[in-house]
């Protein structure tokens, strides 16, 4: 079934230039990249985006990093888009991600991990219509 899901460029990975490589595992594993913006996100959009983990200890640090230097908001769209990317973003932390996904390629760490993906199909449709409209995404 085709779906969306919503990615971001995270500030570790536009910090290394590493836009393009990126959207080229993305656009490799089948997904179309139906929107894309460079913002830097403010840090009220970073605590409302991650309001999920805020009793968690390290949601200061993670909307520090998120604010830190400009991402790459995306809106992605494929077969069974939402666990696509999942898969092709890998592990949480890049030191458990399955050869060739784009944390083991990439990510610093468990905190810079340079990419988002949403969880559920509910939660993309939250995410993207944090950062964009439907006028934005030409599909
Ligand atoms: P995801 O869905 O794979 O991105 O993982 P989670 O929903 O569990 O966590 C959201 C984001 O919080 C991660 O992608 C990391 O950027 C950050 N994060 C998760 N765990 C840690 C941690 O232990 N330390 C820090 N600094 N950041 C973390």
């Amino acid at each position: 079934m085709t779906e969306r899901t919503f990615s971001i460029i995270k500030p570790d990975a536009t910090r290394r230039n590493l836009t393009g490589k990126i959207n080229a595992v993305i656009e490799d594993a089948g997904l179309r990249i139906v929107a894309q913006r460079r913002i830097r996100m403010t840090e009220g959009q970073a605590r409302k985006f991650y309001e999920v983990h805020a009793a968690r200890p390290f949601y200061g640090e993670l909307v520090e990093f998120m604010t830190s230097e400009p991402v790459v908001v995306q809106v992605l769209e494929g077969a069974n888009a939402v666990a696509k990317y999942r898969e092709v973003m890998g592990a949480t932390n890049p030191a458990d991600a399955a050869p060739g996904t784009i944390r083991k390629l990439y990510a610093e760490s468990v905190g810079e991990n340079s990419v988002h993906g949403s969880d559920s199909q509910e939660n993309a449709a939250l995410e993207i219509a944090q950062f964009f409209t439907e006028a934005d995404i030409v599909g």
